[in-house]
């Protein structure tokens, strides 16, 4: 069995940081593995500036940001296994992993879980009607777009006002479609203001607070929305032929749910530890958090 010092497991923002300050912290065998063919996680789809303001003192895209980091990596004799899934991390120190249709079983001194975090989905709210197409989270809609170059529709209702979503409204916006109202329960937008300002009022995108959506129309594909008012009661149909769901992020820790505690040998870094709004912040938890165990 294939034994490393370290397994680091995902290989976004925080991996790479948690890989890199374990190599400079002294661990000879590092292992990423990452179940996307590439590394970079979530700043692979995220085509946008604002990222490494805090870190690298510049305005870089996610990918750039990305990108500074792969190519130390590639530098580091890290190893990194793409396609490759964590299925178990057991007590005993060893870990299952899947690649192209093999199982493998692999042992590690520390492991380091750097899994980001998954959306929040539609089902997880009270709203009524069928489930046609055009129903879409906000990252899901994004690696639609930026990475895979696919349309996910024309007439768009955004619910929720976090980042994503709020950034969403700007891309669709720049690619020609209607964003014909972001609804929002709270009395104002969450997210940075910074994407509130030029997001959403820099694009003059149609605001609903204090607002949700109790029912989605249509058979084979979304035909509107209803919107109630959270203070009147109020209701109103939007014609629309996609909803983007953008209501919370939630971190990824399933491969560590059957640990009563976390072990001294295992530690979480980056959104999977907790939601971190800027990477900036990811990268230097993820250095911290590596450090502090290989001195343990
Ligand atoms: C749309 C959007 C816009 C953002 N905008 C900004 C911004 O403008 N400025 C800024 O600073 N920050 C921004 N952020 C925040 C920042 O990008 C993230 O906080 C950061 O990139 C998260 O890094 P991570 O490594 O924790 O998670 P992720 O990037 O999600 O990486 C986790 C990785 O783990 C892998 N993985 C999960 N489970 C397994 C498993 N079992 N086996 C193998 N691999 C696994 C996943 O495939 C993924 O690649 C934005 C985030 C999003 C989503």
């Amino acid at each position: 069995m294939n034994k490393y010092d370290v397994l680091v497991v995902g290989g976004g923002a925080a991996g790479m940081a948690a890989a890199l300050s374990a190599k400079e912290a002294g661990a000879k065998k590092v292992l990423i593995c990452e179940r996307e063919p590439s590394p970079g996680g979530i700043l692979r789809q995220c085509i946008h500036n604002g990222f490494g303001l805090g870190y690298f003192h510049e305005d870089l895209t996610g990918t750039e940001y990305a990108h500074r980091f792969i190519s130390r990596l590639e530098n580091s004799e890290t190893e990194f296994r793409g396609d490759t899934t964590v299925l178990e991390i057991r007590p005993d120190r060893t870990a299952l992993i899947s690649s192209f249709g093999c199982v493998e079983e692999i042992a590690f001194d520390k492991c380091l879980l750097a899994t980001g975090c998954r959306e929040r989905a539609i089902g997880s709210l009270p709203v009524s009607g069928t489930r046609p197409a055009g129903v879409f989270s906000a990252g899901t809609a994004q690696k639609m777009v930026n990475l895979m170059g696919l349309d996910v529709g024309r007439r768009i209702v955004i619910l929720g006002s976090g980042d994503i979503g709020m950034i969403m409204a700007r891309r669709f916006s720049i690619l020609g479609k209607e964003v014909v109202a972001m609804v929002e329960k709270e009395a104002c937008l969450g997210g940075l203001v910074r994407n509130v300002q030029n997001c959403i009022e820099a694009y003059n995108i149609p605001v609903l607070t204090r607002s949700t959506v109790t029912k989605i129309h249509g058979r084979a594909r979304v035909e509107a929305v209803t919107v109630r008012d959270l203070l009147s009661g109020e209701e109103q149909t939007i014609p629309c032929d996609t909803l983007i769901v953008s209501v919370g992020l939630i971190p990824e820790r399933e491969l560590v749910d059957g640990f009563e505690e976390l072990p001294s040998w295992l530690a979480l870094c980056g959104n999977c530890e907790k939601v971190y709004e800027i990477v900036d912040s990811v990268t230097v938890q993820s250095e911290k958090t590596a450090r502090e165990i290989l001195s343990d």
